[in-house]
């Protein structure tokens, strides 16, 4: 191959690329969502139930925290359930009561939303950063 060749090859590559995002299984396989564990879990001893805190996560059952612990567990819903979310859901599915802070929880994201007040929700943009840090796993309750 010339390397003008290689080069036109190269380009045309790079211009064709996107990025593989999955179905949520949900979605795609006849699973319940009910099937799945909810609440936020913590990496340090892979139990679910961390409780938030002002500026971070904290758990319970081993006082590991993490400030990032919302983002994993965001990620897995998109992964899992569907391609948005919403306050309810978003308070739901991580465990916390408070609607202001699931609402800057999801501000926090940088998502776009769609609709407005009590019918707003999230759509998850896979392109940014945010998820860098994930280290994946999703748990299906015993
Ligand atoms: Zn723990």
């Amino acid at each position: 191959m010339d390397i003008e060749t290689f080069n036109w090859l190269s380009a045309e590559l790079l211009n064709s690329h996107q990025r593989f995002i999955p179905d949520p299984i949900c979605e795609t396989y006849d699973v319940k969502f009910g099937d799945f564990q909810t609440g936020v879990r913590c990496e340090t001893c892979s139990r679910f139930g961390m409780i938030k805190l002002p500026r971070t996560w904290s758990c319970p059952f081993c006082n590991a925290t993490d400030c990032l612990a919302h983002q994993r567990t965001l990620l897995e819903w998109f992964l899992i359930y569907k391609k948005d979310i919403t306050n309810r859901e978003c308070r739901e599915f991580l465990g916390i009561e408070d609607i202001h802070t699931a609402k800057r929880i999801l501000q926090g994201m940088n998502w776009q939303s769609q609709g407005t007040f009590r019918n707003r929700s999230y759509i998850m943009n896979f392109d940014n950063n945010h998820f860098a840090q994930s280290k994946g796993g999703i748990f299906i309750r015993q």
